[in-house]
């Protein structure tokens, strides 16, 4: 029996069924630490950290096997945190990432896709990219895809629209992941049923798809 994997997610359900990938925030301290987790400076936080203190603990995170990826860090044109200061602490986790040999980014990215690009493919990053709750369209998924090992993860609210109907059918799904993000409200059987009924796919295919995506994003 193939599990339920939930990619992002700021709360841990610890349900059997479900792998989780627990978002990190930056102080927090669990022991013992989630199976799966990330760890990064997320956008709307620049500013209010040590980057210091942050880039000790991340060396010492960052060889545990469960950690995934430095995450979720990128650039966000919507928030209030000055652009600039946003950029010049992604590009330093970028830096951060290639030289303690993180293959996996996940990268939450508003508005600011053009960006991501340019300052990823700038400091010659070379490893994976999940852009989490993804919302653009095919057109900015192939653009990464020109430069970068990526995957696309989406949350209730895009697997409940008719905009990313067309997104959806037109990114492989060996490049697809689910997550409930932020919601505590969203069940991840949730998301897989949704996508289940708009790929005409049966649940069974896509938990084994996705968990493969998972093993594969771990290895590479
Ligand atoms: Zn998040």
């Amino acid at each position: 029996m193939n599990k339920f994997l939930n990619l992002h997610t700021h709360h841990l359900t610890n349900c059997p069924h479900t792998h989780e990938v627990y978002q990190l925030s930056l102080t927090e301290k669990i022991e013992p630490l989630p199976s799966y987790f990330s760890y990064g400076i997320h956008p709307w936080e620049v500013g209010n950290h040590n980057f210091n203190k942050f880039s000790t603990q991340l060396k010492k995170y960052s060889p545990n096997p469960g950690f995934v990826g430095l995450g979720e860090i990128g650039l966000d044109k919507t928030c209030d945190k000055d652009f600039n200061l946003q950029r010049d602490v992604f590009k330093k986790q970028i830096s951060l990432a290639i030289e303690l040999d993180i293959s996996v980014i996940i990268l939450h990215c508003v508005r600011s896709y053009q960006e991501c690009i340019q300052d990823l493919k700038k400091l010659n990053y070379t490893g994976n990219i999940v852009i989490h709750g993804y919302r653009s369209n095919a057109k900015v998924y192939q653009q990464f895809c020109r430069h970068f090992s990526t995957y696309i993860s989406l949350s209730a609210d895009a697997l409940n629209t008719t905009k990313m109907l067309t997104l959806i059918k037109e990114v492989p799904l060996n490049k697809i992941f689910l997550e409930t993000d932020n919601s505590i409200e969203t069940d991840i059987e949730e998301n897989y049923k949704a996508l289940s009924k708009i790929l005409n796919l049966d649940l069974q295919t896509i938990k084994k798809t996705l968990e493969t995506n998972f093993t594969k994003l771990r290895n590479s």
